[in-house]
């Protein structure tokens, strides 16, 4: 199931992630980043969208909430910026975010302390 992003919520995720992918951020051991060729793209740093093929977003739901009937955007809360060879790609026959869902489900939950009722 694909949910679509608004340009407007890719756009304020982008900013807040400064336009670079969260992976290394998160996990030291992370390795470089990829674009959609599957050239690495480390020290690449970007001031505005580069792209789908650079930077993509992931949607993580939060922990306990289940996928029923949920038709709604995913939002800011829910999304992460990711080079698409952490988002997609697979090092050594894993893949980055399907490995780290909890570390980005805490990183999320520690940017969305304050400001949001979802719960
Ligand atoms: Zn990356």
């Amino acid at each position: 199931m694909k949910q679509k992003i608004l340009p407007s919520t890719r756009a304020f995720v982008l900013a807040r992630d400064s336009y670079q992918c969260q992976a290394p951020r998160l996990d030291p051991d992370a390795g470089p980043c990829r674009d959609a060729f599957g050239s690495v793209t480390a020290g690449a740093r970007f001031w505005r969208d580069p792209g789908p093929m650079y930077l993509q977003m992931s949607h993580t739901k939060p922990r306990g909430e289940l996928s029923m009937g949920m038709k709604t955007s995913p939002t800011p809360a829910h999304l992460i910026t990711l080079c698409p060879g952490h988002h997609t790609g697979t090092e050594a026959g894993s893949n980055w975010e399907a490995v780290h869902r909890e570390v980005i489900r805490d990183h999320l939950a520690s940017l969305t302390m304050l400001g949001t009722s979802e719960e």
